[in-house]
């Protein structure tokens, strides 16, 4: 056996090797001390049993079902030649098969112990290795990478499913950043991507996430954010909030920094389908852009437009 070990550390033959000890323990180990120690007297099955039971972690593939069914017939054919030929096995007393059999039970069971336990730990391990895999995985689908908002294809999912069936509750807010190109020009485009993900932040955290509320980074400079609430001008202060926040953002690299960004604020109802919708808050967008930036448009009436100015 130590043989076997030292050629399967040296040679990295592990697999053969465990092949080679299996063959070992149920064709020659176990039938010889079966016979030596007292035949079906003695506790040698359940050695059998956790020999065999051994094949199953050890071996893989077809070596696993064929070593399983030669360990079987051999260690089966051991009892039946004991069976025909009852001298085969030298025969032991009743006080000493009781002995064999109280010391074989406990080795055996802390034997299977201790390996359904490998087995099960190394199953627990494995489980929560892809459960981990799988929440990283969802991440990487529904979440752009640099900002952490949400992405496009998750975004247009939420418009369909959730903002088309309750129109009269949400509303939508589509951002530009000011002047981007400019910041990346002068101040490089690492800056660039800092702008991004800060100004993300500062976007998901007004955003209510847990009452179906989602922002999405929908082009580069872009993000859209999905507003549930059942007054527009209350949907539409949180986004005017937002635009103050990120206005008077202090920026670390660039203390004299100021950093604005437009946008357009509808409200869902007032439109037939999703693709209305935005293309109503782009144009909206536009119009801050045109009406000199740092301010969001919306489509309020005249009237509600003035009180929303005076606040
Ligand atoms: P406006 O105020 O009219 O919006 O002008 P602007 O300069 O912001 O608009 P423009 O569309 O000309 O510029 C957008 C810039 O955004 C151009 C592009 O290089 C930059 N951009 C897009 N995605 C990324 C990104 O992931 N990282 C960085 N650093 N820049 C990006
Ligand atoms: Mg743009
Ligand atoms: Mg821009």
């Amino acid at each position: 056996m130590i043989t076997i070990m030292i050629f399967a550390y040296k040679k990295n033959a592990y697999h053969k090797c465990y092949i080679a000890m299996c063959y070992f323990l149920n064709c020659i180990f176990l039938p010889l001390n079966f016979y030596t120690c007292g035949g079906i007297d003695s506790g040698m099955i359940l050695y059998y049993l956790v020999s065999i039971f051994l094949c199953v972690p050890c071996l893989k593939g077809k070596s696993r079902i064929i070593t399983f069914v030669i360990s079987l017939i051999m260690l089966e054919g051991t009892m039946i030649v004991s069976m025909i030929f009852p001298d085969a096995a030298n025969s032991i007393t009743r006080q000493q098969s009781y002995n064999d059999m109280i010391i074989t039970f406990i080795i055996t069971s802390c034997c299977l112990f201790a390996f359904s336990s490998a087995i099960i730990n190394s199953y627990e391990k494995e489980r929560n290795k892809r459960e981990l895999l799988l929440k990283q995985l969802e991440i990487i689908s529904k979440r752009d990478a640099l900002t952490g908002l949400y992405n496009r294809r998750v975004l247009f999912e939420f418009l369909e499913n959730n903002v088309a069936k309750n129109k009269q509750l949400y509303h939508i807010a589509m951002f530009d950043i000011d002047n981007f190109k400019l910041i990346n020009d002068t101040y490089g485009h690492v800056f660039g991507d800092k702008v991004l993900s800060e100004i993300s932040s500062e976007i998901s955290c007004v955003v209510l996430h847990d009452k179906d509320e989602i922002a999405a980074r929908y082009g580069g400079e872009e993000f859209v954010y999905l507003i549930k609430d059942e007054s527009a001008s209350n949907a539409y202060e949180r986004i005017e909030q937002i635009r103050k926040n990120i206005a008077t953002h202090h920026w670390e690299e660039h203390k004299n920094l100021n950093i604005t960004i437009s946008g357009g604020f509808i409200s869902c109802k007032k439109y037939d389908d999703i693709m209305q919708m935005l293309s109503e808050a782009d144009k909206l967008l536009y119009v801050a852009k045109g009406n000199g930036k740092n301010q969001i448009a919306n489509d309020f009436s005249n009237k509600q437009k003035t009180y929303l100015q005076t606040i």
